[in-house]
């Protein structure tokens, strides 16, 4: 693995980007026929350029494409690619926004992708174009594609769906390595039916043979903004520490920095990528609160290991919310390493 230049505290993002206006009013035309593929490409691109543009303004360190090109959220853009499912009619589609409301599937074949895999090549090898910066590749995890498929057609249970994805993420890591990324991250949140010891073991078979530095994403559910799942990772301790990452990206700030104590007992050398902006705030942190975040993560992991960045993507964030929070990410940052006696 090539040794990365970055800062001290470096910091970073977990993925996605806020969107502005005329990217949803894009999509919407794209969706409903107005627009033709290049149309939708063109402006997907230009996407990318200003997701990129933020990130270097606001003097974040180490970045990606801002997920940009993935339409519905993170992972569902791919179930309309994947063959081997159909989909189940939503049974509440009008109201408050739920995660009831999110379209499932069921196994009805041989779970496959298309011969161009899931696309992530493509929005690496564009993005690496346009930025010198340390860029980091990003991937949805085995359970994440997984849990909303339900049984079938020879697959028995979610982890054995799992296991096919795991093996559809490896080949698309493996090509993303080949095409140059250093970095790669797999996001999983942390779903509570299944254990930290099994999520270690899909994250492994899914970065089997992947060259490159690992990280692991692990969060509690984040569309519209609303969290999943019960926010808390004690139960994935220290089952969790079976996977083979070099960096575990873990979500603090929503939860007011609870829960370091797992750090200080479970510390084992590896780098903690920890979350001191909540994405799920429309309250932006100052510099100082941000700082104040840091100081309490380094009392339980060393300098040295310790990437700073938001508890989650900012997929679900307004547009010049995500950029207020970065700059005051960055800022945050500084104001620690002078403490620190470090100058940028
Ligand atoms: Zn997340």
């Amino acid at each position: 693995m090539k040794k990365l230049n970055l800062p001290l505290l470096p910091t970073t993002v977990v993925g996605s980007h806020g969107k502005p206006s005329w990217w949803t009013a894009g999509v919407r035309l794209w969706e409903s026929g107005q627009w033709g593929p290049a149309d939708l490409e063109e402006m997907l691109s230009h996407a990318v350029d200003v997701a990129i543009r933020d990130m270097e303004d606001a003097g974040i360190d180490a970045i990606t494409d801002g997920e940009m090109r993935r339409l519905d959220g993170y992972v569902d853009s791919y179930y309309a690619i994947i063959q081997g499912i159909e989909a189940i009619p939503v049974a509440r589609k009008d109201g408050p926004w739920g995660y009831d409301q999110q379209t499932r599937y069921r196994a009805v074949g041989v779970i496959q992708t298309p011969p161009g895999g899931l696309g992530i090549v493509k929005e690496f090898e564009y993005a690496r174009t346009r930025t010198q910066k340390v860029l980091k590749a990003t991937c949805a995890g085995p359970l994440t594609f997984a849990s909303r498929i339900q049984p079938g057609a020879g697959y028995e249970n979610v982890v054995q769906i799992a296991e096919r994805f795991a093996e559809v993420i490896n080949q698309e890591l493996k090509a993303l390595v080949a095409a140059g990324a250093e970095w790669v991250q797999i996001d999983e949140p942390a779903r509570g039916n299944v254990s930290g010891e099994e999520m270690a073991r899909l994250f492994n078979l899914a970065t089997e043979g992947v060259d490159a530095k690992l990280g692991f994403h692990i969060c509690f559910g984040n569309r519209n903004g609303r969290a999943r799942f019960k926010r808390s990772y004690r139960p994935y301790f220290p089952g969790i520490l079976e996977a083979r990452a070099h960096q575990f990206v873990l979500e603090f700030a929503s939860r007011e920095m609870a829960e370091l104590d797992l750090w200080r007992t479970y510390n084992d050398g590896r780098e903690l990528g920890a979350g001191v902006i909540d994405v799920k705030s429309f309250y932006i942190e100052t510099p100082e609160d941000v700082a104040e975040r840091v100081r309490a993560v380094l009392q339980v992991c060393p300098p040295d290991k310790l990437y700073l960045c938001p508890d989650c993507g900012f997929g679900w964030s307004p547009n010049n919310m995500c950029t207020a929070k970065l700059r005051s990410l960055a800022a945050g940052a500084r104001i620690v390493r002078a403490e620190l006696g470090v100058t940028d």
